[in-house]
């Protein structure tokens, strides 16, 4: 296992400018040979996200755009609708099997995607979107997009620290409905908070999680997540964040080439998104 991260306040948050010194190699070599000589030296396990600007908080959609009244209104209106169109869906009160399923469909939820592969992180910054992330206002103003990189362990064990708990054992749990029934400190709260607004949980926290891959989209793009307690949680603003964060920003004149270079080694829509609908478009 992985020596534990000595925590330092005042570590900042380093943005690696890889591209600066990239002679006359290909970008996407250039880039993910900085992901993997980072992540060597600090002999820490990565989880990766992609975002179309990098200037983008690291917070989760329904804490960008509702407050926590709509957040329950969305979860309780899917709840509510989804079983007579969903031949498996999860039990009533399976709330962490609910959240899953509402953020693989696109539901707003305090969830934030995040993937063991540096690869599919990279297709997510600079790859075809979605014309939603094409529309993105900010785009045009920031000049990189970005690949995150998030320590989880080292996550969790600061927020174990911030609500009191022993911060030196270090701890992934399972997004299951187990495992909130069992938490009453933080993960609990986290979830049980976006189903009834009487759930007092507490502000400005977020946890690592491993979720159950309940549908092949979530193995193929080896997916993980962060939960978020509020739109003050941004991971990026936390205590602590130059202990679990690094962040890669791409130059956006570089896009289209590390897009192609994607496409050559077969990171591609119809890969990442293992359904009919995908792959029918991609003939
Ligand atoms: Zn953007």
């Amino acid at each position: 296992m992985f020596e534990p991260v000595k925590l330092d306040e005042a570590r900042k948050v380093i943005a690696v400018e890889w591209w600066k010194d990239i002679g006359n190699r290909r970008p996407l070599p250039a880039l993910l040979e900085a992901i993997i000589r980072e992540a060597d030296d600090r002999r820490r396990a990565y989880w990766f996200r992609g975002q179309c600007c990098a200037s983008h908080p690291l917070i989760p959609k329904v804490h960008r755009k509702y407050d926590r009244r709509v957040e329950t209104n969305l979860v309780n209106l899917f709840r509510s609708q989804a079983p007579a169109r969903c031949g498996k869906c999860p039990a009533f009160e399976d709330h962490a099997g609910w959240l899953t399923l509402m953020q693989h469909h696109g539901l707003p939820t305090r969830l934030l995607d995040w993937t063991n592969s540096p690869l599919t992180a990279v297709y997510f910054a600079v790859g075809n979107r979605p014309p939603h992330l094409n529309q993105c206002a900010n785009r045009s103003a920031d000049g990189f997009s970005a690949v995150w990189a998030l320590d989880g362990f080292t996550l969790n064990r600061t927020v174990s620290l911030a609500v009191g708990l022993d911060d030196t054992i270090e701890l992934m749990p399972i997004l299951s409905q187990e495992a909130v029934d069992l938490e009453p400190h933080v993960l609990g709260p986290l979830v049980e908070a976006a189903f009834f607004p009487n759930v007092a949980a507490a502000s400005g926290l977020a946890e690592a999680v491993f979720p159950i891959q309940t549908h092949p989209r979530m193995m193929v793009q080896a997916s993980r997540f962060t939960l978020h307690s509020d739109r003050t949680a941004a991971l990026e603003g936390m205590r602590f964040a130059g202990d679990f964060l690094i962040k890669f920003p791409i130059p956006r004149d570089m896009e289209e080439e590390i897009a192609w270079e994607l496409g050559r080694l077969n990171i591609s829509e119809e890969a990442l998104f293992p359904d009919l609908d995908h792959l029918a478009a991609s003939f």
